[in-house]
């Protein structure tokens, strides 16, 4: 009890966050959706117009009904991340979560927090590691591409264009178990995928990749880094469709290009700095995962909505 107590503490003063910027989403979407054929995207267009967001996936876009189409799906990717403040809906992983008034067509109004990452815990000390806690990425993704077909397909592919993105940025894919990291009662803690290391003494390390596609949001940016990925990186002649695989890569490249520093460096007293070599490292690692969750996504809409 103390120890989940400890855990609620810490995640109420460090807001954590668990999501590329919505710029990030809308890259990879801008770039997914460029991909897909005609009958593909007749067939995204369709269930994204069902969406009951669809007026706010649109809000501000002007142009005709192709741009439109094109700008609400990229819209939409953000959706799971815009919900963490919409009253309509409740944080269902909090222990006082208060359930609000359930709204058609939705299925439920949770927030489903837990969906955006999967802790696929690691130490570099010794620590001994617990179980990624469930739901998570892990369990959700297969779910949400099954569930394309569905009544609710509309709901799924919103979902699966969030989270297939989130899986991409790999400290969504694991987080760190250090002896340097401890809650109240003494025990080592998880740094919540980075959350709880502190970086160049102001900010931290799942932040710091969170924006690492940029925070521009105007559509020529979204655009031109869309065209920009695309040229840095061919479509790669084989696309794993499974989420697993996806997500052991993003906890591989985790550990070793995210966590390239000794398991006592991170802490207040012992910040990480950032060097030019993991500046650069880490945006072309954040790069190559953009694209590729891109190529991704559009291979698993045209497989599921030929
Ligand atoms: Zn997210």
């Amino acid at each position: 009890m103390r120890r989940i107590m400890a855990v609620v503490v810490f995640l109420v003063v460090a807001a954590p966050a668990w999501a590329w910027h919505p710029v990030g989403h809308r890259i990879i979407a801008a770039m997914a959706y460029d991909q897909l054929s005609g009958k593909t995207r007749m067939r995204v267009d369709e269930l994204i117009r069902r969406h009951p967001d669809y007026a706010k996936f649109t809000e501000g876009v002007k142009g005709n009904a192709r741009h439109m189409a094109r700008w609400a799906f990229i819209h939409a990717a953000a959706w799971g991340d815009d919900i963490k403040g919409d009253s309509r809906f409740y944080d269902d992983t909090r222990r006082d979560a208060k359930p609000t008034r359930t709204l058609a067509p939705f299925p439920d109004m949770r927030r489903h927090t837990n969906w955006h990452y999967v802790n696929l815990y690691f130490s570099p000390d010794g620590v001994p590691l617990p179980k990624p806690p469930a739901p998570s990425a892990q369990t959700e993704l297969p779910k949400l591409i099954a569930g394309l077909e569905s009544d609710l397909g509309w709901y799924h592919l919103v979902w699966l264009l969030h989270v297939e993105g989130d899986v991409h940025q790999p400290l969504h894919c694991t987080a760190r178990l250090t002896k340097h990291l401890r809650d109240r009662a003494g025990r080592p803690t998880s740094d919540l995928g980075g959350n709880l290391v502190v970086v160049d003494g102001y900010t931290n390390l799942h932040a710091v990749w969170d924006d690492l596609l940029g925070v521009t949001r105007d559509e020529a940016y979204i655009d031109w880094m869309a065209k920009r990925l695309k040229k840095e990186h061919r479509k790669p002649p084989a696309l794993s469709l499974d989420p697993n695989v996806w997500i052991e890569e993003g906890s591989a490249l985790a550990r070793e290009k995210a966590y390239a520093f000794p398991a006592d460096v991170g802490t207040r007293d012992n910040p990480f700095r950032r060097t030019p070599a993991y500046e650069a490292g880490s945006l072309a690692v954040a790069h190559e995962r953009a694209a590729l969750a891109a190529y991704r996504l559009a291979a698993v809409l045209s497989s599921k909505l030929p």
